[in-house]
């Protein structure tokens, strides 16, 4: 079997159709564009290489976006009263502060004093309180563009097993509540699992989000499974490559691959929750 690619430009593109559409609408009917403010702590080349991509994206959707930067030496103090601002700002929909911060910022902290109707970034506890309770909020992007992803490709979730790699406050968590509420049977599997590939071989839908490169091997895989690859690693060329084998392409049914796959989903997802953050605070 060779698996069918789960185009992430692909699904990125119909998300991003869907916002430039939402936003026109609003614009036409004489309302401000939804407006994505990022902050940025420090120096840090792969941020500031994420934060203009997203700048792109935002003025690519028809939407206005802006920058905070403060410098490498700023407290948890400095961070939390510039987010305080940025809440308090009627003209901002959306506020993302971009991680990792320098380590004398609290990281708890700076992410609670996101108001969550701005939390873009779907971190907060509210943000994920909800996502556990099943109440709308906005969903962590990474997660809920999977799912994305799934869908798009008509993959059924409903009575299936999910087995989802990698319990992350941002990744693994949310996605296997997010296949949960879509009545898939989900386990969670973590570096103290045992026994992994027999549990991955019972999936029906395999996330893994585990940050080691080429990790799922193809035995682990049922034939014509669903797996969506959210590894970002350093292969020894310096390219990137995902966390599955690139042999579970001859075993899966479907395969996102790394790049192109969960990455442009994720981004996509930012400014569907931007615009969503907009929609809910000043509906049309
Ligand atoms: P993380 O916080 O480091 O979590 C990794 C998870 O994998 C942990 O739960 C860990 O278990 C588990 N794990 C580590 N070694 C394992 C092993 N040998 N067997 C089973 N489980 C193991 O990482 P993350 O933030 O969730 O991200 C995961 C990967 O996705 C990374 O490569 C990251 O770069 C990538 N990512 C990509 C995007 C995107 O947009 N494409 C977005 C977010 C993340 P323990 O909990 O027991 O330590």
């Amino acid at each position: 079997m060779t698996a069918v690619r789960v185009d992430g430009d692909e699904v990125a593109n119909g998300i991003l159709a869907d916002v430039t559409e939402r936003v026109r609408a609003r614009v036409a009917a004489g309302l401000r564009p939804p407006h994505l403010s990022v902050v940025l702590v420090g120096e840090n080349e792969a941020s500031e290489a994420y934060v203009r991509g997203k700048h792109r994206d935002a003025e690519r959707v028809g939407m206005t976006s802006s920058d905070h930067r403060l410098p490498e030496t700023a407290t948890t103090a400095d961070v939390v009263t510039l987010v305080d601002a940025l809440n308090r700002d009627p003209d901002v929909s959306g506020v993302l502060v971009q991680q990792p911060f320098p380590p004398q910022v609290d990281v708890p902290a700076v992410v609670e004093a996101v108001d969550p109707v701005k939390d873009v970034d779907g971190f907060h506890p509210i943000s994920a309180g909800r996502l556990l309770l099943g109440q709308p909020g906005l969903v962590a992007c990474t997660p809920a563009g999977i799912l994305r992803m799934l869908d798009h490709y008509g993959i059924e979730l409903d009575g299936r097993r999910a087995v989802v790699l990698g319990r992350s406050n941002i990744v693994g968590k949310p996605a296997a509540l997010l296949l949960l509420a879509r009545n898939a049977t989900v386990t969670i599997c973590h570096s103290r699992t045992a026994g992994l590939p027999d549990l991955c071989r019972e999936a029906d839908v395999l996330v893994a989000a585990v940050g080691r490169l080429w990790f799922v091997q193809p035995g682990w895989v049922k034939p014509g499974a669903a797996v969506i690859d959210v590894g970002v690693n350093r292969k020894p060329d310096g390219r990137l490559g995902g966390d599955v084998d690139p042999g579970v392409a001859e075993v899966a049914g479907w395969l996102s691959p790394v790049p192109r796959g969960v990455g442009p989903v994720t981004r996509a997802m930012l400014l569907a929750n931007t615009c969503r953050a907009e929609e809910a605070r000043r509906p049309g």
